[in-house]
């Protein structure tokens, strides 16, 4: 057996044991194989073992990957967009992560028109109000998606947040539990066109908490293709 398919079943092991944990159903978390920076046959692999949703960072990368990778992968748009990419990634990717202002969306909502695609998309909010971070603060986060909900060509299935790097993922428990909060709140506005079905929220610190606050998607990296070279 492939060391990606042991490290994946490992990861699956405690996706499953922490939904047991928060009474919640497996099915209800999907897995992201994050697989920025990764070459082709790496995800090839976990594709044979079943994996079908990847998250990528940059729409370059998407781009190159997808025609190459088969049909039936679920591409998650997970980085930072630039407002100047999305025409190229907004065809392959089956979500957007990572909207974090009505500008983005207006682009989307343009690009989308277009070609005639409505573009599920989840809000990213800056929890933790980290400077570093991309995403909107949580007291702006309603008013923006009341504004995004008028663009028929998007649709707002949910939040997304990247909580802060800690060493013991119980420091990002409140961030999560934050976001859960938010997305209830703004589920009670009954904004039309807008649902707060979706939380993407864990990475490979704190997937497991992620899981326990509420998280439908968690987004792991490292735990599944080991750690990312940057340089060369
Ligand atoms: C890279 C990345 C991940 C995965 O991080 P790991 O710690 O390797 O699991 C998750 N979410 C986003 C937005 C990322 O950019």
């Amino acid at each position: 057996m492939g060391e990606l398919t042991i490290n994946l079943e490992k990861v699956e092991a405690r996706v499953a044991a922490a939904c047991a944990r928060a009474g919640r159903d497996r099915s209800d978390v999907t897995l992201i194989a994050v697989s920025k920076t990764k070459p082709v046959p790496m995800l090839e692999e976990i594709y044979s073992d079943g994996v079908r949703d990847f998250g990528e960072n940059k729409v370059q990368e998407i781009c190159a990957k997808q025609p190459v990778l088969p049909d039936d992968i679920r591409w998650h748009m997970i980085g930072h967009l630039q407002t100047n990419k999305v025409r190229q990634v907004i065809d392959k990717a089956c979500m957007i992560h990572s909207v974090d202002s009505l500008k983005l969306a207006q682009v989307i909502e343009k690009e989308a028109a277009k070609k005639d695609l409505i573009v599920p998309v989840l809000f990213e909010v800056n929890v933790a109000e980290e400077e570093s971070k991309f995403g909107a603060r949580a007291e702006e986060t309603a008013a923006i998606i009341q504004e995004i909900s008028l663009l028929p060509h998007v649709r707002v299935r949910g939040l997304m947040t990247i909580a802060p790097f800690v060493d013991d993922p119980e420091e990002n428990r409140p961030v999560f539990r934050r976001l859960k909060e938010l997305s209830v709140d703004i589920a009670g506005k009954n904004i039309n066109n807008v649902s707060m079905c979706d939380l993407s929220m864990g990475m490979t610190g704190d997937f497991e908490v992620a899981i326990e606050e509420g998280a439908t998607f968690v987004r792991i990296g490292t735990a599944i293709f080991g750690a990312r070279n940057y340089d060369k």
